[in-house]
């Protein structure tokens, strides 16, 4: 669109991908779809955390290849989530609501990070403000659910995986940048960690000979966080309303604040 250009509505409220330097010169207003995703993308985060730590690709893949034989005490055990600890890096919109619908699973401690304690916020599940490096440390699900900016990019590094526990879990739904995905893989393969599930990489699509892809204790999806019927339609819609508002100098219904 060039100079000419007035009005961008991203269908996500994530807005890593759009040059807000560039846009805010151009006074370029910018519309993005808030809340209406939490509900569907914090779904996701948990079927993908149940999916990783009671591995259901292997285990279902055994049950098609022959692998299924007679009944063997540890064949196929993974971690559940009782009596467990949860790390949440970024208790936002989503992360609150992925601590919401896994307290019932029987938590026994909720820990978070971010620029700052949220008391408010972290009442509701007793949740514990710690640094990144204690949330590692401590946690056996990590849970990775803050907006990529420069101080979160490449933020789950070698130093991080080397610091949780040979039994704990990684899930991201971020972006796939937060991971340094280099390290992801050698603590995986080296199992300094147990698993990891990735709703998000870098690139997308992940090139089908990535070398996660060949590890049994990495699940990948391709980015479907909010990808739910009724979600994605409201998601359209409403990125319809905020680019008509905008382009009628309305005030939007949800205009990101530059
Ligand atoms: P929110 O703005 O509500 O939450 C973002 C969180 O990121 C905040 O809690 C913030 O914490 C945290 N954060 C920022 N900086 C840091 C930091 N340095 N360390 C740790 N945490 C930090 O956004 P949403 O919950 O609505 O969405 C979060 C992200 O989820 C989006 O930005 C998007 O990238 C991703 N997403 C992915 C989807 C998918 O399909 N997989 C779908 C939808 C969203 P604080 O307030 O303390 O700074």
């Amino acid at each position: 669109a060039g100079p000419s250009l007035k009005v961008i509505s991203t269908m996500s409220v994530g807005f890593d991908h759009l040059a807000l330097d560039e846009i805010k010169k151009r006074g370029i207003r910018v519309g993005y779809t808030p809340d209406v995703l939490t509900d569907a993308t914090a779904e996701l985060s948990v079927a993908l955390l149940l999916s990783t730590c009671r591995r259901l690709p292997e285990a279902a893949e055994q049950v098609k290849s022959g692998g299924w034989t007679t009944w063997k005490p540890l064949w196929m055990c993974g971690y559940g989530l009782s009596d467990s600890t949860v790390g949440i890096i970024g208790l936002g919109r989503i992360g609150q609501a992925v601590a919401r619908r896994l307290k019932p699973f029987g938590v026994k401690k909720f820990l978070y990070t971010g620029s700052g304690p949220k008391p408010e916020s972290a009442a509701e599940f007793g949740a514990e403000f710690v640094p990144l490096t204690r949330l590692a440390e401590e946690s056996d699900f990590v849970v990775v659910t803050c907006a990529l900016t420069p101080a979160t990019q490449g933020m789950c590094n070698k130093d991080f995986f080397g610091r949780m526990k040979k039994t704990s879990v990684f899930i991201n739904t971020s972006r796939g940048a937060v991971v340094n995905q280099e390290d992801l893989y050698n603590a995986l393969a080296q199992g300094q960690i147990a698993a990891a599930g990735l709703d998000v990489t870098t690139p997308e699509p992940l090139p089908t000979k990535h070398p996660l892809l060949s590890l049994k204790n990495c699940v990948i999806l391709p980015h479907i966080g909010s990808a739910t019927y009724a979600t994605r339609s409201t998601m359209a819609v409403l990125a319809a309303n905020n680019l008509l508002a905008g382009l009628r100098g309305e005030p939007m219904p949800h205009e990101l604040k530059l």
